[in-house]
C-alpha cells in the first residue's frame, strides 16, 4: 500500500476571525467548512482548502483564546509548504508585501521558497510548482493563474529523524529522493500533498498549543483501505487508534517513533456531504447528533466571516 500524499493538515491557534482573515482573507484560500470540535462543541473547527476541499489541499484549525502557546519543535510538523503556480511568486512577494506579512527567501532541494508565519507563529511556505491542477477558487484579486493550488508538502521535525523516514518509506510507501542541506526529501504519487521533508538538524523540544500543528493526515482511498493500514500499523509495532467516523472522512491516529502524530483519513465522501459545492462554509454545520444544541453552540461561539481586507479594498 501506497498513500497517494497529504489528506489535509491540523493545527492550533488562537482567534478564529483572525485566522480567517489570514487564510481566507490574506492566502485566498476558501473556507470550505465551518464546523465545531466534535470533541469539544463549544470550540470551532475550521477548514481551508481550494474551490472544493480537495483532499491534498486542506488545512484544518480549532480556534481557541484560552489555548497557551506552543513551540514549534521536534515531534511536530515544523513547516507546511504550498504549492503555487508557475511565475506567481513575484505576485505573491507583493502580496506579502502590502499585508504586512514578513518573509524570507530560501532554497531547498533547487526550489525557492518563500516563508513567512501566520498570525500564530505557524511556520509556512510558498513555492512553485509545475504539478497540480489549479485552483478554481478565485478570491479578490487572487485569480487561479497565481492562486495557492494546495500543498506542496511539509518538514517534519522528527526527534529520531531515521526513525520518521523508516515510517515514510516502509509503511507509507513514500519514495526516498535524497539528502541536501541537512534535510532527507521523500515524495508520494499525487501531484499535491507530495513532497515529505525530513529537517536532520535538532530542533528544540516541541510543545503542543497555539501556533502548532496538531497533526498530519495521509491519504487512503476508501475505508476498507484505511482497515488495512490499520492492520499493517499493528504488525508493524505501531498503536494505531480505532477506525473514527469525522464525517467528512473516516480517520485513525497513530504517533509514530520521531514523536509526531499522523493520521490515515479516507478521500471520501468529502465536504459535499452536508452542503453543496457552491455553499461550501457559509452555514456553521452540525453533525446530526448536535443539530439540537444549535442555538446553544451558536451562543457561544463567536460571529465570525470570510471578509475582504481592508488593504485589498
Ligand atoms: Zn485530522
Amino acid at each position: 500500500m501506497k498513500t497517494a500524499g497529504i489528506h489535509h493538515i491540523t493545527a492550533m491557534v488562537n482567534d478564529a476571525q483572525r485566522n480567517i482573515n489570514f487564510y481566507a482573507g490574506v492566502l485566498g484560500l476558501r473556507l470550505v467548512k465551518k464546523t465545531i470540535n466534535f470533541d469539544r462543541p463549544e470550540v470551532y473547527h475550521l477548514y481551508f482548502g481550494n474551490e472544493s476541499g480537495d483532499p491534498g489541499t486542506v488545512i484544518t484549525f480549532f480556534p481557541w483564546q484560552k489555548q497557551l502557546k506552543g513551540r514549534i519543535g521536534t515531534g511536530q510538523v515544523g513547516t507546511t509548504s504550498y504549492a503555487i503556480p508557475e511565475n506567481s511568486i513575484d505576485f505573491w512577494e507583493n502580496r506579502l508585501e502590502k499585508s504586512n506579512v514578513a518573509f524570507e527567501k530560501s532554497t531547498r532541494f533547487g526550489e525557492r521558497y518563500l516563508c513567512f508565519d501566520d498570525p500564530d507563529g505557524l511556520h509556512l511556505e510558498l513555492v512553485e510548482r509545475k504539478e497540480g491542477h489549479k485552483n478554481n477558487w478565485t478570491f479578490h484579486k487572487i485569480s487561479s493563474e497565481v492562486a495557492i493550488k494546495g500543498f506542496a508538502g511539509t518538514v517534519l521535525y522528527s526527534s529520531k529523524p531515521n526513525r520518521t523516514a523508516h515510517v515514510l518509506e516502509n509503511i507509507l510507501g513514500l519514495d526516498f529522493l535524497g539528502q541536501e542541506d541537512g534535510y532527507l526529501r521523500f515524495k508520494a504519487e499525487e501531484d499535491l500533498g507530495n513532497t515529505i521533508d525530513i529537517k536532520l538538524t535538532p530542533s528544540v523540544r516541541g510543545l503542543m498549543g497555539a501556533g502548532t500543528v496538531h497533526h498530519m493526515a495521509w491519504r487512503a482511498r476508501n475505508p476498507e483501505e484505511l482497515q488495512n493500514w490499520r492492520e499493517s500499523l499493528i504488525d508493524s509495532g505501531y498503536n494505531p487508534t480505532e477506525i473514527k467516523d469525522r464525517y467528512y472522512f473516516k480517520a485513525l491516529y497513530f504517533h509514530e517513533e520521531g514523536g509526531i502524530l499522523f493520521e490515515i483519513a479516507t478521500d471520501p465522501p468529502g465536504f459535499t456531504v452536508d452542503e453543496p459545492l457552491n455553499k461550501l462554509g457559509e452555514e456553521l454545520m452540525l453533525p446530526s447528533w448536535l443539530e439540537s444544541k444549535r442555538e446553544e453552540l451558536e451562543s457561544v461561539l463567536p460571529a465570525v466571516e470570510v471578509q475582504l481586507l481592508e488593504e485589498d479594498e
